[in-house]
């Protein structure tokens, strides 16, 4: 099953100024239920630009973006809202935890939006805090977790909504090497128990051979690495 198919896009920006950049010039991608797949490049390349538009955050100027078989080519802004927020999950370099919610609010909140009951919300986030370790955290509002637990709480939120999809750019690029890979375990353990496919933008490369397979974003278009 292919839970996200990028063909032929291309993005431009600041186009007909000096400032023009082709950032990406016709880059394919194939993405499978439980694939986790990592994205490697060097920094300005264009991979945020890359899962932005592979996320429904940004339009490419050309190409199509398919989303669990779904062309979004001419879906509207409502049409693409619904399908970012029904299969696919954000993970940033940054945690971007609402600072006076706590852990388990944090992963409540996006169910909330989405309907789900709060018990049966709640009940979700104490399973998700559980499988990465953070049981006991649940209380705890962001400020007073460790970067590694941000981001492990993160990761569960993310994943809150049931995404098919997740996009994580650099998601341990502020963590030391021994959190970083803890975090990152914990994100391969997720994706093994769900059947989630993940696109993981990362410039560390002893993570990136961890995952199903590489992929390299080189000159505007994607490259077995
Ligand atoms: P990466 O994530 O690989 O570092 P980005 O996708 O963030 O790369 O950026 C790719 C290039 O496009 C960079 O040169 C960046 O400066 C430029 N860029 C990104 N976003 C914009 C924007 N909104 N306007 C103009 N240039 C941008
Ligand atoms: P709303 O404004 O109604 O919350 P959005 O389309 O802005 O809807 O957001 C949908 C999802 O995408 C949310 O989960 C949000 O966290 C994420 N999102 C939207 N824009 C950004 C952004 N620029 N950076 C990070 N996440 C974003």
């Amino acid at each position: 099953e292919i839970t996200l198919q990028l063909e032929g896009l291309t993005k431009t920006y600041l186009p007909g100024t000096p400032g023009e950049i082709q950032v990406l010039r016709g880059a394919d991608l194939t993405l499978r239920a439980g694939e986790v797949v990592a994205l490697v490049a060097p920094s300005g390349a264009g991979k945020s630009t890359l899962l932005q538009i592979a996320g429904l955050l940004d339009t490419a100027d050309g190409g199509r973006v398919c989303i669990g078989g779904q062309d979004m080519a001419g879906a509207g802004e409502r049409k693409r809202t619904a399908v970012r927020r029904q299969d696919v999950g954000f993970v940033y370099q940054f945690h971007h935890l609402l600072p006076e919610f706590t852990a388990l609010e944090n992963i409540v909140l996006p169910q909330l939006a989405d309907g789900v009951p709060q018990r049966q919300a709640e009940a979700r986030g104490a399973d998700l805090l559980a499988l990465v370790g953070l049981a006991g955290r649940a209380a705890h509002r962001p400020a007073a977790l460790s970067g590694g637990e941000q981001q492990r709480v993160a990761v569960c939120r993310a994943l809150a909504n049931r995404p098919r999809i997740l996009l994580a750019d650099e998601p341990t690029g502020n963590l030391d090497p021994a959190t970083s890979d803890q975090v990152f375990d914990v994100l391969l353990q997720l994706v093994a128990e769900t059947g989630l496919s993940a696109l993981i933008a990362t410039h560390n490369l002893e993570l990136a051979a961890r995952m199903n397979r590489v992929l390299r974003l080189e000159n505007g278009v994607l490259q077995d690495g």
